[in-house]
């Protein structure tokens, strides 16, 4: 595609990697051009299917822009803003009134603008009062933020910029499949190679990413932390971890080695499925390369025992004396768009801006007296996001949703979406109607990306500028428009009067100034000039911080600390009754829920419906050829699928991708059991059996 003229510099509206793009200018009626921006130092040019079809979101015929609000008989009709607004605002009175004010929740989103992400969380506490917000990051990102918190004090996807697996000697991947959600990370792996460097990738499944690996770990899953846990071990037995940097950088690795020292590699072989030869092979490569790292995807990190999992990593890496060493260490690939600032900016049930902690008297005092407001009236903790909906019509009687699909994202579907249903006031806020909307008494219409400014956070922590592009159509509001609307109708408008997004962000620098994500350095002109900048950013001169750790670690005695973590078996495992794993992943196609990527024609008719993995071993024995309907059962529900036979996929493994609701929900089989820790539920294994085979 040939570069737009008059481009505007920009990102995608999907994923973390947050790719630069070039638009074009809506010159009305016409969608904006779109290319790659090769000088984006993230992505270089390179797009993915999703990018370069993004702005068929814009003008899209589907795009709702007037509020809707239940006739008599169920049906959506129109709405003025003021009536749809009153309604809400009476609404959420009510309830609080009723029944207090945690019976209100506030669902966000990670595909928030930094602004909106933080206004959410203001309004959650300041407007409504209720504890009880949290948001779909909670399905992601959190028993990774959770490990990194726990290691090294705080969490930045990557402490390092994408760039630097360039120049990593070794890298190991680990339950990522990067070809397939993160196309443009792959340039990166590429060049690492082309250096000469190696590429080792752990995952149950054979993906396009593990096929460009020099060595591939087909793990059994559930078993990353033993795995983890075993090469420890080696490394050890081995004398090749590194004692000066444990003893001068680290605490607890007395602890972390005396149960590692259970993990012999024929146990580990056993557990995992992976060879002892290839066990030894990975860790010499790691432990021996000037400059190795560890990356890990949702596959490593979406379990009941994810944080621990995550930890065995880092523990790992520690070990090996990599963590904040040049081209080296460890570091997560957050999944979406503003994954990270989603997750710093006070939409967490247990988080104020800047990762403050509601629970600590001070971080509640900090905020507060940027908000205007007493300390004291701050809620408290309130429920993580699956415990928030599996209360929903119980104790909480409203949803007001804004950006999220969890009629799609949740897990154990089949008990989630009757208690959604059975909701005093469900509110969704988006641009496009979803299976969360066909639950809801109000959608209120909203801003695309392209049709406004605000920041974003990407997988680095390098924060970005979305721009105005498209002139939206007459209808739809900002988000931070809606929540100024109803915070006015509940008396606190002045709290929520902001002339535009910049001006929202100079109140959040204000709130995260002197807290580990700390923004009070970042300017929108600072962003401009420096194409991004990363934080901690504390002041006007701070250029920002690209590399982490490389003095100190963020705990006070600035070490990072291993944790003695155990494998255990996941909520559920294989039985006699339900023999097989089903775990869940992406299409390259679609993006999350797939709320919006299914209405974009090209990428829905690539990826019609989800197809389930089998490996040709079981499909022989249950009789299942490409192209058969099977049905596949977990303890909770019956989902059917179209076979897919492949030799990628582990024997004793299902997949099925998790972006269709309704029938074809792959949620509908997941089950809701959380890591104690993040709350993040086990999207990536559930028990489950072949219950039935038709031909296709
Ligand atoms: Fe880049 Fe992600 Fe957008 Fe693809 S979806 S173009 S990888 S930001």
């Amino acid at each position: 595609m040939s570069q737009p003229e008059l481009a505007v510099r920009t990102h995608c509206p999907y994923c973390a990697f947050q790719c630069g793009i070039l638009m074009g200018e809506d010159l009305g009626g016409d969608r904006p051009r779109i290319s790659g921006d090769p000088h984006f130092p993230v992505n270089n040019g390179q797009l993915c299917v999703k990018g370069w079809s993004s702005a068929a979101l814009l003008g899209h015929p589907q795009r709702v822009t007037v509020p809707q609000l239940r006739d008599g008989r169920g049906r959506w009709r129109p709405a003025e803003w003021d009536e749809a607004l009153d309604f809400v605002a009476a609404k959420l009175a009510s309830i609080r009134e009723r029944c207090g004010a945690d019976a209100n929740g506030v669902f966000g989103s990670g595909a928030l603008t930094n602004e909106k992400a933080y206004l959410l969380g203001k309004f959650a506490r300041v407007a409504l009062g209720t504890a009880n917000i949290d948001y779909n990051g909670r399905f992601c990102m959190a028993s990774a933020a959770g490990a990194q918190n726990r290691a090294f004090g705080i969490d930045r996807g990557l402490p390092f910029p994408v760039a630097d697996v360039e120049r990593a000697e070794v890298v190991l991947l680990v339950g990522a499949n990067t070809a397939d959600t993160l196309p443009p990370m792959m340039q990166w792996f590429d060049r690492q190679r082309a250096n000469g460097g190696r590429l080792v990738v752990a995952d149950p499944r054979r993906t396009p990413t593990a096929r460009r690996a020099d060595l591939f770990l087909q793990v059994t899953p559930g078993t990353d932390l033993a795995l983890a846990n075993g090469l420890l071990y080696i490394a050890i037995e081995e004398h090749i971890v590194d004692g000066r940097y444990i003893a001068d950088r680290t605490n607890g690795f007395a602890a972390a080695r005396a149960v590692v020292l259970q993990y012999h590699p024929a146990r580990v072989e056993r557990l995992t499925g992976v060879s002892e030869s290839q066990l030894r092979q990975a860790v010499r490569w790691l432990a021996t390369a000037r400059s190795s790292m560890v990356l890990t995807g949702r596959g490593t990190e979406q379990h009941s025992k994810g944080v621990d999992s995550v930890h065995a990593w880092i523990n790992l890496m520690l070990a090996l004396g990599k963590v904040g060493k040049p081209h080296s260490g460890f570091g997560t690939l957050t999944g979406q768009g503003n994954g990270q600032g989603g997750r710093e900016h006070g939409q967490k049930a247990d988080q104020l801006p800047g990762y403050r902690l509601i629970e600590v008297d001070a971080h509640r005092e900090a905020v507060a007296s940027v908000w205007g407001v007493d300390a004291a009236s701050l809620p408290r903790k309130g429920k993580s996001a699956y415990e928030l909906l599996d209360v929903l019509s119980g104790e909480v009687k409203s949803l007001f949703v804004m950006g999220s699909n969890v009629a799609v994202a949740a897990p154990n579907l089949a008990r989630i979406l009757p208690k959604l249903q059975a909701l005093e006031l469900l509110v969704v806020c988006d641009a496009f109607h979803n299976e969360t909307s066909e639950h809801a008494h109000v959608f209120l219409p909203v801003y695309q990306w392209a049709e406004e400014e605000g920041t974003l956070t990407n997988l680095e922590g390098r924060v970005i500028r979305r721009r105005t592009v498209a002139r939206p159509p007459t209808g739809p509001r900002s988000d931070l428009r809606v929540l100024y609307d109803l915070a006015l109708r509940l008396g606190v408008g002045d709290k929520f009067a902001f002339r535009s997004a910049e001006h929202v962000f100079d109140e959040l620098k204000r709130a995260t100034a002197g807290a580990p994500a700390d923004y009070s350095g970042i300017s929108y002109a600072k962003i401009e000039r420096q194409d991004g900048v990363f934080w901690p950013c504390r002041s006007e001169d701070d250029p920002g911080t690209p590399r982490m750790f490389t003095e100190r670690f963020h705990h006070p005695d600035g070490r990072a600390n291993f944790f003695a973590v155990e494998h255990r078996e996941a909520g559920e495992e294989p039985s006699a009754e339900f023999p097989l794993f089903f775990t869940t992943g992406r299409y390259k196609e679609h993006y999350n829920s797939g709320a919006q990527t299914r209405g974009v024609g090209k990428l829905a008719n690539a990826q019609l419906l989800p197809r389930l993995e089998i490996h040709p071993r079981l499909a022989r024995r249950h009789r299942v050829s490409t192209g058969s309907r099977v049905t596949v059962e977990s303890r909770r529900a019956k989902v059917e699928f179209v076979a897919e036979v492949t030799a990628d996929i582990r024997p004793d493994t299902l997949f099925a991708p998790f972006h269709w609701g309704g029938r074809q929900a792959a949620n509908l089989l997941t089950s809701g059991v959380l890591d104690p820790t993040s709350r993040m539920p086990e999207f990536k294994l559930a028990a489950v059996r072949i219950a039935s085979v038709r031909d296709g």
